[in-house]
């Protein structure tokens, strides 16, 4: 079966996509490689040099450290960073988009994430580094909340007398009796419970899965697109693969 991929649904920062003609070894190293191999940008190093809030300075860099910062890939590589500052002064709210960037193609994803209160008279000046690196090194640099999953093909066999207990039970509403046979609607919203299978006293369901066809959904955090994140999650696997024949050649 050919490589496929459908954008089936968007939403805010979710997307689901319908992947044909992979394995699931496949779509595990794909989900593998977008939570630990590919590079955003997070805060790394804080200094502060003004902090009259009622907020710790620990406090304050641990809020900051988890901000989504917008990702220019291709301009910055793992390791390279990016300064950020952080001047204000009460009374205020400060929110995460009072940051300024020194790069004007980076910038805070999230504009309305509050981060300290400020008193009349009080002051927060900040410095801040954010740093290019991946999810290995810890979660904040992970781009997105990647999950998979196989689509349903369920069909009842010849001893199924049209009962329809089945159709009652299923939580998602996604079976019918058509000319007394059973038939999934939507295999994109069958959860693969079973409790289908289960209910049928006839034991005349049977649950399969369409083969190499998964639904694969996407959360980003807001640092790279979702695209984004699985072209280099591919780049990634790619230049591994490359490590490993170099490594395979050598073998005396
Ligand atoms: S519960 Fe079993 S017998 Fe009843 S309709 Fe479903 S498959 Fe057929
Ligand atoms: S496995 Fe669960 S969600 Fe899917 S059709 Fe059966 S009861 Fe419904």
């Amino acid at each position: 079966m050919a490589i496929s991929i459908k954008k089936i649904f968007e939403k805010g920062s979710t997307s689901k996509f319908l992947v044909k003609g992979v394995t699931t070894t496949t779509m595990n190293a794909v989900r593998r490689s977008v939570m630990e191999e590919v590079p955003c940008l997070a805060i790394e190093n804080v200094s502060i040099y003004a902090n009259d809030s009622v907020m710790f300075d620990e406090f304050l860099a641990h809020r900051l450290g988890m901000l989504p910062i917008k990702t220019d890939a291709k301009g910055y590589k793992q390791g390279e960073s990016v300064k950020l500052v952080l001047e204000k002064e009460g009374p205020c709210t400060v929110y995460s988009k009072d940051i300024k960037s020194t790069d004007p193609k980076i910038d805070v994803a999230d504009k309305k994430i509050p981060i300290t209160k400020l008193s009349k008279g009080q002051n927060l000046k900040i410095e801040m580094d954010a740093v290019m690196q991946s999810g290995k090194e810890h979660v904040k640099w992970q781009p997105a909340i990647i999950a998979y999953q196989e689509l349903a093909a369920i069909e009842s066999t010849k001893d199924c007398n049209a009962c329809e207990e089945c159709v009652k039970i299923c939580p998602k509403n996604v079976l019918e009796l058509k000319a007394k046979k059973v038939v999934l609607t939507d295999p994109l919203g069958c959860i693969l419970c079973g409790a289908c299978r289960d209910t049928c006293k006839q034991n005349a369901l049977k649950i399969n899965v369409e083969p190499e066809t998964f639904l694969l959904m996407i959360e980003t955090q807001g640092a790279l697109t979702a695209k984004e994140c699985l072209l280099m999650a591919i780049t990634a696997l790619k230049n591994k693969s490359k490590e490993f024949d170099k490594a395979i050649l050598k073998i005396e």
